[in-house]
């Protein structure tokens, strides 16, 4: 029978069955003789480990560190830059409010709108599409594949004003995985994939990274307990010696995705290769205007340049904690000269970002010691 929403609640935060989880954790990691290091891919995976103090619960050789799933954070500067030079020129830009605030190579859209810039921040496309359709408009498009779906869908069944453009910032998240992992960005011994980006690519999706590189993989939700059991499954299958995909998010997630999402999604755009911001030129993770649609492309009707741009200001260490190879206190910055009341990197603004959720839940004292 299916549960109500207070029943999920109490069953994914239970405080025994997480206890009866962690002690399964440590028995099974007391017999891997090497520090097990796990990357959750997602902000709002990393928010759940960080703010319910998942890692103080772990076994001295299970790490956890956070991955590049902050969506605002990995947007080059010269995005926010082209934003703040058209919001200056009279174009209204819209923007979602974790982008608002994130600096570019010099200014933010906020510091742009003190300027005089005509910036307005929103939740959703949707409410985008409801502003008077005179104005000279671009929506700031940023988002993995969650965000895509209602913008395409949106623009295939006509129903977006031809004087609004859209800036694609939009990136895809299995690709920064092979990236990393083809590259030899960082050592991993399992992955917590994204939750919600699986409800629409599906949990196939990530099965390259089993199948390809022997990481065991689980599909998670972001409640403790789904969080708990993904990692007692990544153990289980290094313990086992047998890596595979594993979906503890049955219950939202499907192996196929959102098959109707996907088709909006590919009829509007195209894959191409894109900037990340801290990490640089990756292949085939973006999305550009196919041919038929791109009188909404922002790029092509204001001839935007968006190659350069400060993407690492001075001392900033955010490309380390995107990659997984530093953590938030590693940068001597962190809540010295960089808050979230005055952020100096990408990683300090949005709710998913990881310098962010650290300075707002804490962490752990002994992940700041040095190592
Ligand atoms: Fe960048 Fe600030 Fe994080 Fe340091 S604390 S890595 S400056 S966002």
């Amino acid at each position: 029978m299916l549960k109500t929403p207070i029943e999920l609640y109490k069953l994914y935060r239970d405080r025994k069955t997480a206890e009866k989880i962690v002690r399964r954790i440590h028995d099974l990691a007391k017999n891997i003789g090497y520090k097990i290091k796990i990357m959750n891919f997602c902000g709002t995976h990393e928010y759940t480990i960080t703010y319910y103090g998942i890692r103080s619960l772990m076994p001295d050789n299970v790490e956890l560190v956070a991955g590049p799933g902050c969506p605002v954070c990995i947007v080059p500067a010269k995005y926010i830059d082209v934003c703040v030079d058209l919001a200056l020129s009279g174009v209204t830009v819209f923007t979602y409010g974790d982008m608002y605030r994130v600096p570019g190579s010099e200014y933010s859209l906020a510091e742009a709108r003190s300027q005089g810039g005509k910036v307005r921040v929103v939740y959703g496309f949707l409410d985008v599409l409801k502003e008077p359709e005179s104005r000279e408009a671009v929506f700031f498009g940023v988002g993995f594949e969650t965000t895509q779906p209602t913008v395409a869908s949106r623009i295939v069944e006509n129903s977006v004003p031809d004087s609004l453009k859209i800036l694609s910032a939009y990136r895809l998240t299995p690709p920064i995985m092979r990236y990393l992992l083809e590259n030899n960005v960082v050592e991993l011994h399992g992955v917590i994939a994204p939750g919600h980006v699986s409800t629409i690519i599906g949990s196939s999706s990530w099965e390259f990274l089993s199948e390809e590189f022997n990481i065991p993989t689980v599909v998670a939700g972001f409640e403790p307990i789904d969080v708990l059991l993904a990692i007692l499954n990544i153990i289980e299958q290094i313990s086992s010696g047998k890596a595979y995909l594993y979906n503890e998010y049955s219950r939202v997630v499907k192996r196929e995705g959102n098959i109707l999402a996907k088709k909006y999604v590919a009829e509007c755009f195209e894959v191409c290769d894109a900037s990340w911001r801290g990490i640089g030129a990756v292949s085939r993770s973006g999305l550009s205007f196919r041919e038929k649609y791109r009188k909404y492309d922002a790029v092509a009707e204001y001839g935007l340049d968006l190659t350069g741009g400060l993407d690492t200001r001075p001392g900033c260490r955010c490309s380390d904690v995107i990659l997984g190879k530093a953590k938030p206190t590693d940068c001597p910055f962190f809540m010295k000269a960089c808050t979230p009341r005055h952020p100096y990197g990408p990683c300090m603004v949005s709710s998913e970002g990881t310098c962010s959720i650290w300075a707002r839940y804490g962490a752990l004292l002994r992940d700041s010691e040095p190592e």
